[in-house]
């Protein structure tokens, strides 16, 4: 690890725990220039937006990438060595994690009590890792926690550090995470929006199989009638969807919404900079239901848009989000087009059958189609007020 000063807080599996922070910004407020510091209080994460991201969703890792898959582990290590200097090209989710940080200014103690945590989760070794953690701090993303698990997906710690988002590149890791019900997505290669004279985050999710659960969407796979599907949620109108895989983390998105309401209050001129957009392919009379929902979460959008088979690329080519969130493959491959696109492989649309007759172009129909029923993933149920 070199001269790095390390805070190492092994769980006893052999991963490692690093703050970069002291490593590399010595003189950050809060520690003692050039000295190594290990916290003796514990870091309390239950009450702040807690995120986790993979390497590959932070940082463009093509390059590196090639070279593992062409050459093997040991020219990867000497080619990470080698670059270690050169900051990795901005990945998919750079842009979203960088606002989503920068919103930890509404903090009265942005350092010692941040309301927005990213955690780097890395199956990297801490040596091969080390290039991604200078990229972060050559950006100056003041990302303070990371955890290292060679060859592994660290993704079983998402509970341990109530992470309520989970982003990856890698397909395998972000299926195996959703099948224990944790909350992950699949950065998709996507168009990237970031405008450094925008300071705005935009976050805009699909409704059904992600932030409520595929009940409804279990409902039109299996008659393939939408006007069953109306029925079915103008009947049960007044009973909220169950949890999807992202509730929580809107909910969470949903608290720093009001802490932006709380610096308004304050200083009148504050201009909200985080913005939610409900995307999906519902429409009247199907959206009362989703916004009755929405409510009893304790949680409002500040748009939402129903577009009944409008395509969601249209919209979002004009709304412009830093992340879109969609379970549905056949809604993100026009989406990723135009903004940064988040698979969440959960429910009905991505189980084996239906996720191949969807590759295919055929619309899978309701016999034999659902092989295994996905649980939304296990939470209190937030009380309603
Ligand atoms: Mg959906």
């Amino acid at each position: 690890m070199g001269d790095l000063e390390v805070e190492w807080r092994d769980g006893g599996s052999g991963g490692a725990l690093i703050d970069p922070f002291m490593a590399w910004y010595p003189s950050a407020p809060g520690f003692a220039a050039g000295s190594a510091i290990l916290r003796s209080m514990p870091y309390d994460l239950k009450d702040r937006l807690v995120i986790g991201v993979a390497s590959s969703a932070m940082f463009d890792l093509a390059e590196s990438h090639a070279v593992f898959e062409r050459e093997g582990e040991e020219k990867y290590r000497k080619f990470q060595e080698q670059h270690l200097n050169q900051p990795l090209p901005r990945g998919m989710a750079f842009s979203f994690v960088k606002r989503l940080l920068s919103l930890n200014d509404l903090s009265d103690d942005a350092e010692g009590n941040p309301l927005v945590e990213v955690v780097l989760l890395s199956q990297n070794d801490p040596d091969t890792g080390l290039r991604v953690m200078k990229s972060i701090a050559h950006y100056g993303i003041p990302m303070t926690r990371a955890i290292f698990m060679q060859g592994r997906s660290p993704y079983e710690f998402i509970p341990a550090l109530n992470i309520s988002l989970f982003l990856s590149a890698n397909k395998k890791h972000v299926s195996e995470a959703i099948k224990l019900n944790f909350p992950a997505g699949q950065v998709l290669k996507s168009a990237i929006v970031d405008d450094e004279q925008d300071k705005d985050l935009r976050i805009a999710f699909d409704f059904d199989g992600v932030l409520a659960d595929d009940e409804a969407e279990v409902v039109m796979h299996k008659t393939k009638d939408l006007q069953k599907f109306h029925e079915h949620e103008v009947k049960n109108v007044m009973q909220p969807h169950n949890p999807g895989p992202l509730q929580e983390f809107l909910i969470r998105i949903s608290r720093i919404q009001s802490a932006e309401e709380d610096r308004r209050r304050v200083v009148p001129a504050y201009q909200n900079r985080l913005r939610v957009s409900i995307v999906t392919a519902r429409n009247a009379p199907s959206h009362e239901r989703a916004i009755k929902t929405l409510k009893s979460w304790g949680v409002t959008a500040n748009d939402a848009f129903f577009l009944g088979g409008i395509e969601k690329a249209k919209v979002l080519a004009i709304l412009k989000p830093h992340i879109f969130f969609d379970d549905q493959p056949v809604h993100l491959g026009p989406a990723a087009s135009v903004v940064p696109s988040v698979h969440i492989p959960f429910g009905v649309k991505n189980e084996p059958q239906a996720e191949q007759m969807e590759d295919d172009g055929i619309e899978a129909t309701s016999k034999g189609a659902r092989t295994r029923r996905q649980k939304a993933p296990r939470r209190p149920r937030k009380s309603k007020s």
